[in-house]
């Protein structure tokens, strides 16, 4: 889970990492009164989860109320990335001398956790990555020991820091790893961390990534979710226990287990891919679990069939606990629901397979065929796909 950027300072200044103290607002009226409140110089900053805001025109200064007001009205509802602005941030604006880069993520190589820092901060750090690697400093940290106080002093001397700095840069590094660690994050970033004209530091973006599944033990960044910011679907299958990830092809995937969802996904897209079928590939990744119920594979399908780049269903069952019959039961429950005219393949495999396909063949559906190994279901699920798209042609 992603949070926003005024969300993540908040949890750094909870940590003790010296953040500006503004507010976020969802209306130009209330950017007017906390840039009054404020005073001075704010920074109008739109929140979506994504970087590049400023470049996209998403980060703007006012230099009065009026100013902020104006500014919030047209970040406002702007669409970045595909992303619709709500809420835009007010901060008083920082007196930049310098932008640092720091951060810590998952190296899952080294199975460690990574601290990050660059002096060629606010800027893409991917890019840095590529281009200019070596400006990057890096340090493990034993997840045991802690950010030991000489690797934040290695990254400030690698970073060329002027001393005067390394007592309040070796706080906010240390600060930072207990934050990520914390919260169970998976990245928590500081892009930029900025010295002020002052000669103070301030961190004037984040980032932070919390890990889905240790969300259970920290139900007040759960409550953070951002509900406006993923896709529908994605909210609606995670409400009916189902793991549902969009993608952008045309065959919508119901597959029993993460792994088997996973192959089902690839060779789809290498089947299509061999076939020289372009742009044909898997819509979603979906898991509906073990022992599946027959409403949650109504809500699978509803889920899938809401896409409606979806032109054929390709659905890849391997009966264990979970019975094929099961599955039979809910496909027809949800297409007396659900209103569906695309295509379905179904491959029944283990558990009661032929109970199921009897079930499903009792009911005389049309658009319907059934496959009996995974290839094959895949090149079925492509050709309809193609010859939906070119019926509608
Ligand atoms: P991002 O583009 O999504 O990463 O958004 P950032 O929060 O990093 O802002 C982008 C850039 O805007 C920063 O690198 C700064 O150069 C600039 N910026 C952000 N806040 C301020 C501020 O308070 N004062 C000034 N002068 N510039 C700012
Ligand atoms: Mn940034």
């Amino acid at each position: 889970m992603n949070l926003h950027e005024y969300q993540s300072k908040n949890l750094f200044a909870q940590f003790g990492i010296p953040t500006p103290k503004g507010k976020v607002v969802t209306s130009p009226q209330e950017a007017y009164d906390v840039a009054k409140e404020l005073g001075g110089t704010v920074v109008v900053k739109a929140q979506v989860l994504t970087g590049g805001r400023g470049k996209a025109g998403g980060v703007k200064l006012a230099r009065n109320p009026d100013e902020a007001a104006e500014k919030a009205e047209a970040i406002l509802g702007m669409t970045i990335k595909g992303l619709i602005v709500h809420k835009v941030l007010i901060d008083p604006a920082a007196d930049i001398r310098q932008e640092l880069y720091l951060s810590v993520t998952n190296d899952r190589a080294a199975r460690k956790p990574l601290m990050m820092g660059s002096a060629e901060g606010g800027m893409d750090i991917e890019q840095v990555n590529r281009e200019t690697p070596e400006k990057i400093v890096r340090e493990h940290i034993d997840p045991f020991l802690g950010l030991r106080d000489y690797q934040a002093r290695n990254i400030a001397s690698g970073i060329r820091l002027p001393r005067e700095h390394w007592k309040q840069f070796t706080d906010i590094a240390r600060n930072l790893f207990r934050c990520f660690q914390e919260c169970d994050a998976t990245l928590a970033e500081i892009n930029p961390l900025v010295i002020t004209g002052a000669g103070t530091m301030l961190a004037l973006d984040g980032k932070m990534t919390i890990d889905d599944n240790a969300l259970f033990r920290h139900p007040d960044l759960a409550e953070m979710r951002d509900l406006q910011a993923e896709p529908p679907e994605e909210t609606r299958a995670r409400a009916a226990g189902l793991n549902y990830i969009k993608l952008d092809g045309d065959i919508g995937c119901m597959v029993n287990g993460a792994g088997l969802a996973m192959t089902t996904m690839d060779i789809t897209k290498d089947v299509a891919a061999r076939m020289g079928i372009n742009g044909s590939g898997p819509a979603n990744f979906l898991d509906i679990g073990g022992g599946a119920q027959a409403d949650k594979v109504a809500a699978a399908l509803r889920i899938i069939l809401s896409d409606p780049k979806v032109k054929a269903v390709l659905l890849n069952i391997f009966g264990g606990i979970t019975r094929c019959d099961e599955v039979a039961k809910g496909i027809l429950q949800a297409r007396n629901e659900v209103k569906m005219d695309v295509p379905m393949v179904i491959r029944l495999a283990g558990t009661n397979a032929a109970e199921g396909r009897a079930i499903i063949d009792g009911a005389n559906l049309p658009n319907l065929q059934s496959a009996t190994t995974l290839v094959d279901a895949a090149e079925k699920a492509v050709l309809a796909a193609r010859a939906a798209k070119e019926a509608k042609h």
